[in-house]
């Protein structure tokens, strides 16, 4: 397997709050690009502006779905709080039902742009970029160009 040259003196971590900032807006995390999605479900492979490629390695997308998870529970253990308290003290099962069913359908596609740029921002705070994985000026500690906020 070919594996970049490791050096951890040349490797600085992106600054976090605009690296996730960058996931949350559906952005590249490194430079700002807002382009990633040709559809809905359908994402480019490496980014037009810094060349960094999407997915870094194999399974790479678990974390992903393991994000897009979390937040659909998030959304349905907040639904069914709000449709505990707007029902009680009676609990009519077919309404909650109705109410909260479809929730872990929709959202989890509804999620997906941005549970995926979401996780890239993660990854790469975790394992910051490294040289010859994207281009050199979008390398953290190298000065950024104007347009990538
Ligand atoms: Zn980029």
């Amino acid at each position: 397997m070919n594996q970049p040259n490791r050096s951890p003196a040349k490797i600085k971590a992106l600054p976090p709050g605009r690296t996730l900032a960058r996931g949350l807006r559906v952005k590249c995390p490194v430079c700002g690009q807002g382009r990633l999605f040709r559809r809905w479900f359908t994402m480019s492979r490496r980014c037009p502006q810094c060349d960094l490629k999407f997915e870094r390695l194999e399974g790479h997308w678990l974390g992903a779905v393991a994000v897009n998870t979390m937040v659909t529970f998030g959304i349905m253990f907040v639904a069914l709080g709000v449709v505990m308290v707007v029902a009680y003290p009676e609990y009519p099962i077919r309404t909650m039902l109705a109410v909260l069913l479809p929730i872990p359908v929709v959202a989890p596609l509804l999620l997906f742009p941005v549970t995926r740029t979401f996780w890239m921002a993660m990854d790469l705070l975790l394992r910051p970029p490294e040289p010859g994985e994207i281009r050199s000026e979008f390398l953290p500690g190298n000065a950024e160009p104007e347009n990538s906020r």
